[in-house]
């Protein structure tokens, strides 16, 4: 049986970085879930297809093809058979895929997909709803969170050191945009799994925030013998 570690929170948490440097440190699989709505999102964007034209995404998801292949053990996400990986991480993406994942029929076609790489591999999987719907018998589930102030300052930081232009009060403004959607939508909302442990990482660092990760799967480990 695959062990399987599930971590949802906001936007900006750190959720991606603890997660990678886990699944490397255990030798686990880590699959992104948010890749995968930024992949159809990315789609959607080259369609021209609205994140409300029900209709249009439907038609568009019919004779979409999204598998996800491991290469040096980074996820890459082939859609349609092109590998679009390098596409995903623009802000433009994000906001659509944060928009579009409200659709059911969006969610629907991530599903299975997600499930089937939890049940064949040991792995870390982060995301919105995954201890709360995707892998609801997770072993270990986290919920990594981070102040408003604190996520955005991260963001601040990438997009100057990758020479980007950089807004602190647009940063925090998207944000907080980011959650309000997130949380409220009627589908597979954000929110905190009963059972998952809760880590703020608003001052912690990656290897704080890691051994607790890795304390939380030792625990599990001593209870399933
Ligand atoms: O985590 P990331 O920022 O890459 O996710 C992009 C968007 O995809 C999120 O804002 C969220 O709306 C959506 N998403 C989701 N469910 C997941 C992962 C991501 O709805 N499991």
């Amino acid at each position: 049986m695959s062990f399987n570690i599930a971590i949802d929170g906001p936007a900006g948490a750190g959720k991606s970085t603890i997660a990678r440097a886990a699944a490397r440190n255990l030798g686990f699989l880590y699959v992104d879930t948010g890749a995968m709505y930024r992949a159809i999102a990315f789609s959607l964007i080259r369609s021209g297809v609205e994140p409300e034209d029900e209709a249009g995404i439907e038609k568009v998801l019919e004779s979409m093809t999204i598998r996800i292949v491991y290469s040096d053990g980074e996820q890459q996400i082939l859609l349609n058979g092109e590998n679009v990986t390098a596409f995903l991480r623009d802000e433009a993406v994000g906001n659509m895929a944060s928009r579009s994942a409200s659709n059911p029929k969006v969610r629907e076609k991530l599903l299975q997909l997600q499930r089937d790489l939890a049940k064949e591999n040991d792995v870390i999987m982060d995301g919105r709803d995954i201890g709360t719907f995707v892998l609801p018998d997770a072993d270990v589930k986290v919920y990594l969170t981070a102040s408003v102030e604190e996520r955005a300052k991260r963001r601040y930081l990438e997009l100057i050191e990758k020479g980007q232009d950089a807004d602190m009060e647009k940063i925090k403004e998207d944000i907080r945009t980011r959650d309000t959607q997130d949380m409220n939508r009627s589908i597979a909302p954000l929110k905190q799994a009963k059972d998952a442990v809760v880590i703020d990482s608003s001052k912690l660092t990656i290897p704080e925030v890691m051994d607790r990760i890795v304390d939380a799967f030792q625990e599990s480990l001593k209870l399933k013998g």
